[in-house]
């Protein structure tokens, strides 16, 4: 695998151009390279090849004739998926299994896996012009504003990555696969690199032991261990910025984190992305996130598959990647509920902006009842980490980490009754929590979940889960 930077400066001046065009440059390039991915995938996709069969020639496609595509699906045909027929699934889960080789690449291609928060662990393969269209993108999309902060961030200190270690996952293998590639393009922030599943007391130290931490990559949940921890007065470090992702970030650990870290001077960046598509959005200086799409579409829908309109709130939404031709991803179910404003942003981007309000799979069902993971309140000066899981419909357990020297009996009776007044506020009345003796657990990439609904047993396609409606604030 090589890294063209040459390549990556022709995504920059594209990107640079069709944002100068507008909306109709926009949505021509858009057009002109679905209809180029859907060529390729025609010819070089055995599964894309069958799928696509009946439908029109590639050079008049819209992008409501291409079938909606979702992760179980496409991962049981996984061999005829790949638009190259040399990384068979067994030979990327073989390279998957060793931990030495996270950001290593395999032949051509570069193999990350996803930590199956919406049911099944994908795969995921990028192409060379994939790295090469992430790293352009990103600087088409800078505002004076984000090279002002990136030279600040760089003087103050290092940049430090805390995300899921005991897997080939993105948080950590692309600064790794980039610093392979191109050493130049890392130069200056290093890869200091801090594993999530640790114990807290330990994480902290390591922490604490860096001399200038001036920038910190994490999930939401890993933040708001940070906020206690620095609230606590456990936490020294005084970090400039914070780049979050892999979890919706809420405005309230926002605030609560501006207020702990004084330090703070640009924020909390929470670009939306995913495995499957890194550089999918940017965000700007006015704090909304706006959709690549000269090379992402991103299509809010509801249950049926059909676009919501701007300023509704998604049932779920389909991602196209025009920049991956190794593993297609065409029309392909997130499972995330997102909602398009629908005024231009202040910043004058041209590209549309949106917002995320979480993931289908956080949401907990008891019932006819749906409530978001962020109603429940699962904090406790005496705690470290509290976890609330579903292990029966209406039957849940809490599994507390305690700070030290707390007795156990009182922080669960205060919890528990917190959480059940939660569930009688929505008209659970016949709701079990139970305290459980086994410690919080983490998700396969080392994400914190709070809250941990039952696993349904139709995670096999998560458009089948008939979503929420009332999904209170
Ligand atoms: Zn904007």
């Amino acid at each position: 695998m090589r890294f063209s930077l040459c390549k990556a400066l022709g995504y920059l001046a594209g990107g640079l151009w069709t944002g100068w065009g507008g909306r109709k440059r926009i949505e021509t390039k858009q057009l002109r390279n679905l209809r180029r991915l859907v060529e390729k995938v025609r010819r070089d996709s055995p599964l894309f090849r069958k799928l696509y069969a009946d439908l029109r020639p590639s050079s008049e496609i819209e992008l409501r004739d291409l079938p909606v595509t979702r992760k179980p699906d496409l991962m049981s045909k996984f061999d005829d998926w790949l638009t190259i027929r040399s990384l068979p699934l067994e030979r990327a889960r073989e390279h998957l299994r060793d931990i030495e080789k996270v950001g290593v690449p395999i032949d051509d291609v570069a193999v990350f896996q996803t930590s199956g928060t919406s049911g099944e662990p994908a795969v995921i393969v990028l192409s060379e012009s994939f790295v090469e269209y992430a790293s352009g993108i990103m600087l088409a999309r800078f505002e004076r504003y984000h090279r002002k902060l990136v030279r600040d961030v760089r003087k103050l200190g290092v940049r430090v990555t805390i995300t899921g270690g005991h897997g080939h996952f993105a948080g950590n293998g692309f600064n790794k696969l980039v610093q392979r590639l191109s050493p130049r393009l890392a130069k200056g922030f290093g890869i200091t690199f801090i594993e999530a599943e640790q114990p807290i007391g330990q994480l902290v130290d390591r922490l604490n032991a860096i001399a200038n931490i001036s920038w910190i990559v994490t999930y939401p949940s890993m933040l708001a261990i940070l906020v206690r921890e620095k609230e606590a007065g456990r936490l020294q470090i005084e970090p400039a910025f914070f780049t979050t992702g892999g979890e919706t970030l809420t405005g309230d650990l926002r605030e609560r984190a501006r207020r702990a870290f004084p330090s703070l001077k640009y924020g909390i960046s929470d670009p939306y992305g995913c495995t499957e598509c890194l550089a999918l959005s940017f965000e700007c200086s006015h704090g909304r996130k706006h959709v690549n799409e000269d090379w992402v579409i991103l299509e809010a829908v509801d249950e049926a598959m059909r676009p919501v309109p701007d300023g509704t709130l998604s049932a779920t939404v389909l991602l196209t990647v025009l920049a991956n031709e190794v593993q297609p991803f065409i029309r392909y179910d997130l499972g995330d509920c997102v909602r398009f404003y629908e005024d231009t942003c202040p910043c004058g981007s041209p590209f549309r902006s949106f917002e995320v309000e979480g993931r289908q799979a956080t949401l907990v069902r008891v019932g006819e009842v749906t409530l978001s993971p962020l109603v429940f309140d699962l904090e406790h000066d005496q705690a470290q980490r509290i976890q609330l899981v579903q292990i029966g419909e209406r039957d849940f357990e809490l599994r507390i980490q305690l700070a030290e020297g707390a007795a156990a009996g009182p922080v669960f009776q205060e919890v528990i009754a917190s959480v059940q007044r939660v569930f009688r506020d929505n008209g659970l009345d016949d709701v079990t929590v139970r305290a459980a003796e086994a410690p919080p657990e983490f998700t396969a990439s080392g994400k914190f979940h709070e809250v941990v609904p039952l696993r349904s047993a139709k995670t096999g396609s998560t458009s089948e889960l008939g979503v929420h409606q009332s999904v209170p604030k």
